[in-house]
């Protein structure tokens, strides 16, 4: 059994493919052993015949497919088809440098799930790409932040090159629509540790890109189909209901507490505002984190403390933008609290998810 299996995806690639089985034969022959499975898509050009034509030389295969077309699903069909523990993908323009396969499995061995091979870490870079295209580049990588925030993980999810252990995607159903396969499975995939290897992503060796509109298209049904499997994105909805909640509970109260108790309401609002931030701990602590919180009394109380912390200074950056957006900047003071309210719940996700539910219990 080969330790690693490395999928190499191709339509109309006749021109290249050679040279890229050579130059991954040249990095790992005699250091690793591997196989290279090739998914043809029935490629007009003959690409499949130049693969069979040096597997005497090399160790690899091609499947052809014949009534399915596009990158990620063939990448899914290698990885189907892998026998290493090992699989990852390379296209096949020689945009990728297979020297640098070695130092990917290296990672790989010392622990990483994924190990993504990234043009915006710091060594990496890109070659010959018009500014039109690293505009939209840098812009899919944005939304995919913001609506699949599992890919935040990877400074370079929407990249081609990686590898992972195979054991990320087993039982995992993948259905991705378009070219970008490591996006699924950072979103879907059992993905514990990932780890990045910088590279410069080359001009394209011969023949043409096939991207186009069409993908641009495909990448966003591809998030949208992505967005509601996300668990990051889950839990802030999560947390953004819960935070609704906590509003309820601080009007209901501040109206018994002045109206039926007869406080003055300054005092009952302060007694509102406590009980709401408790509302919000209980039901963050026991749905939002609940797969993150460490098990006893003193762990939850210091959750609480941290959690009351963080709530009351997002209440000063509330406060803050109220002032700074009406006083400064002429808004609306409506409109003003309302964005105060989005600053600071963007605040309380990101501090409390880190800092209060973040450490995960503790390990013996
Ligand atoms: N590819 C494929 N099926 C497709 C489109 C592309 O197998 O429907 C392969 C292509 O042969 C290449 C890789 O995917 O090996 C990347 O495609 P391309 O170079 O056209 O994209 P770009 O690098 O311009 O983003
Ligand atoms: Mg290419």
């Amino acid at each position: 059994m080969p330790e690693l299996t490395v999928v190499v995806p191709t339509y109309n690639e006749a021109p290249n493919v050679a040279a890229l089985l050579r130059r991954v034969d040249g990095a790992l022959v005699g250091r690793v052993d591997y196989e290279v499975v090739v998914v043809d898509d029935n490629s007009p050009d003959g690409t499949a015949d130049v693969v069979r034509s040096v597997q005497g030389e090399y160790p690899v295969r091609v499947v052809v497919r014949k009534d399915e077309r596009g990158l990620a699903s063939a990448v899914i069909e290698g990885f189907r088809q892998a026998k290493g523990e090992v699989v990852g993908a390379i296209d096949a323009d020689l945009q990728h440098p297979p020297e640098k396969l070695p130092e990917l499995l290296q990672k790989v061995r010392e622990g990483a799930d994924i190990v993504v091979a990234s043009r915006y870490e710091s060594g990496g870079a890109i070659e010959g790409w018009t500014l039109g295209r690293k505009v939209v580049s840098r812009g899919a990588r944005l939304l995919a932040y913001v609506f699949a925030p599992s890919s935040r993980r990877s400074r370079d999810p929407l990249s081609g090159f990686f590898l992972l252990r195979r054991s990320a995607i087993e039982g995992v159903d993948l259905r991705p629509v378009g070219y970008k396969i490591l996006l699924e499975i950072l979103v879907r995939g059992h993905v514990g540790r990932v780890a990045s290897v910088p590279f410069s992503f080359a001009d394209r060796e011969a023949g043409q890109s096939k991207y186009g509109v069409r993908e641009q298209v495909n990448y966003l049904r591809h998030l949208a189909r992505l967005m509601p499997a996300d668990k990051g994105l889950r839990r802030f909805l999560k947390f953004c209901l819960v935070g609704g909640s906590g509003v309820l509970v601080n009007m209901g109260l501040l109206w018994l507490l002045t109206e039926v108790a007869g406080l003055f309401y300054l005092v009952s609002s302060a007694v509102a505002v406590e009980c709401a931030i408790l509302n919000n701990f209980l039901w963050n602590d026991v749905w939002t984190f609940r797969d993150r919180r460490a098990a006893g009394w003193r762990a939850r109380l210091g959750r609480f403390a941290r959690f009351n912390v963080f709530v009351l200074a997002g209440l000063g950056i509330n406060v803050a933008f109220l002032w700074l957006f009406t006083e400064r900047l002429g808004v609306y003071y409506l409109l003003s609290n309302l964005i105060g309210i989005a600053a600071a719940t963007m605040w309380n996700f990101l501090v409390n998810s880190r800092w209060t539910w973040g450490a995960g219990p503790p390990r013996p």
